[in-house]
């Protein structure tokens, strides 16, 4: 996918190279990292580059600024972290673009490595600016994209920047993510289960579209669950519905009917009498719902069907809860998944904030095969939409011919 422009591809020996990464990490009130999974991921990346013995410049934004210079989303508390991961002593750059931040990079020595200060500090990089895009391409030789969570933005350092430079690439994040989504989707071992929950059928319609093309089995579960039922003509109580959609679930469940493509929705759900975790629950079949209840989980028929949907499963693709698993009378069947999910000999591949929540809070983080570190770009692929970031690298002709002629082979 990335031809030729894989990091390895490159020729970064010795030079000034800088690596858009995606350290938005979550701090607590004392500037301290509470989960360092993203900084991690850029790790085979940074130490690449210098057993290359280039200078690695690295460049992010943290959280939304907006423009203003605010001192709580400053990248600097990061520096102590990275000189522990990397066992070396970074510089931190008061600045990302500038004479003065040119002149410390000038100064840099092969295996270097900065860090630039938050790119959201100037409103430019949101509003993708050449001429911030071309300042932060001058302060290198070589640019490498691998803030994989980024890339479904047209930010200056993710989609301007690679006018600028001579040579871009992209790094083993970037390679990593998109190979597990092209195992998933574009060459999969069959069968192909794709497990969808979450909120609203609205974000994901999309994406079951796509699927649907694509995938054997679509397993839907979550408050989604109910727009489907209704469509097929189902009482579906207080539950959350958006009857806006209706129409289109019920071609795509037409669609999938004439092409043998099996959707499983749930056959049971607990149910509460107001949306709140103390709640009076039940459990009850999906034709029996009560008027006035809420479905807020999917009940133990539908885990064991579900879990028999995947049962000869050789890949699997998840992404969103079972139920309001944020509340524990509500929880069960999304960890139910998780189980199912880790303990499956599939291929598995995990992606979106709330399933990584779930897997990380029942410890099987190590049980699947990958868990992506992009929630929007993720999706986004699931779509089988383009990423702008990975577009201005390998999609655009202009791009590409520049990349390959100013790459010097190795
Ligand atoms: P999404 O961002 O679309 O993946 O949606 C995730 C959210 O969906 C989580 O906060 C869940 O609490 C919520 N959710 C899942 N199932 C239900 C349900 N049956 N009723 C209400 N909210 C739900």
């Amino acid at each position: 996918m990335l031809n030729k422009l894989f990091i390895k591809d490159l020729n970064v020996r010795n030079k000034k190279v800088l690596v858009r990464v995606d350290y938005n990490v979550p701090l607590d009130e004392d500037g301290n990292i509470t989960d360092d999974t993203r900084i991690r991921a850029t790790l085979p990346t940074i130490n690449y580059l210098l057993d290359e013995g280039a200078k690695v410049i690295l460049a992010s934004h943290l959280g939304r600024p907006r423009g203003e210079r605010i001192p709580g989303l400053s990248l600097r508390p990061l520096v102590k972290r990275l000189n522990r991961l990397l066992d070396k002593d970074i510089v931190f750059v008061e600045d990302c673009i500038g004479e003065k931040v040119k002149k410390i990079i000038d100064a840099m020595k092969p295996q270097d490595v900065v860090l630039l200060e938050n790119l959201r500090f100037h409103i430019e990089e949101k509003n993708n600016d050449p001429e911030f895009a071309k300042a932060l391409a001058s302060l290198c030789d070589v640019f490498i994209q691998d803030a994989f969570g980024c890339c479904h933005r047209s930010h200056a350092s993710i989609v301007g920047i690679n006018k600028f430079v001579p040579i871009s690439g992209a790094g083993f994040l970037i390679k990593k993510e998109l190979d597990y989504l092209e195992k998933a989707i574009n060459k999969p071992l069959r069968p192909v289960v794709a497990v969808l929950g979450g909120a609203k059928i609205s974000d994901k319609i999309k994406i079951v579209k796509n699927l649907a093309e694509r995938v054997d089995k679509i397993i839907i579960g979550g408050a989604m669950a109910f727009t489907f039922l209704k469509a097929q003509g189902h009482d579906i109580g207080k539950s959350l519905v958006e009857d806006d959609m209706i129409e289109e679930v019920r071609s795509i469940l037409k669609k999938a009917e004439a092409s043998g493509k099996k959707f499983y929705l749930p056959v049971d759900f607990v149910v509460a009498e107001r949306f709140d975790a103390d709640a009076e629950t039940k459990v009850v079949t999906f034709q029996e719902i009560p008027v006035n209840w809420y479905g807020l989980d999917i009940g133990p028929a539908s885990t064991t069907l579900f879990m028999e949907a995947t049962n000869n499963a050789k890949t699997i693709l998840w992404n969103g809860p079972m139920g309001a698993f944020e509340m524990d009378a509500f929880s069960r069947g999304t960890y139910a998944m998780v189980e199912t999910v880790a303990k499956s000999h599939a291929l598995t591949i995990v992606g979106g904030g709330d399933t990584d929540v779930a897997l990380h809070k029942a410890g099987e983080t190590y049980s699947v095969s990958y868990i992506s570190t992009g929630g929007g770009a993720f999706l986004k692929l699931l779509e089988g939409s383009e990423l702008p970031g990975i577009a201005a690298l390998t999609g655009k002709k202009e791009y590409k011919e520049k990349a390959q002629v100013a790459t010097t082979p190795r």
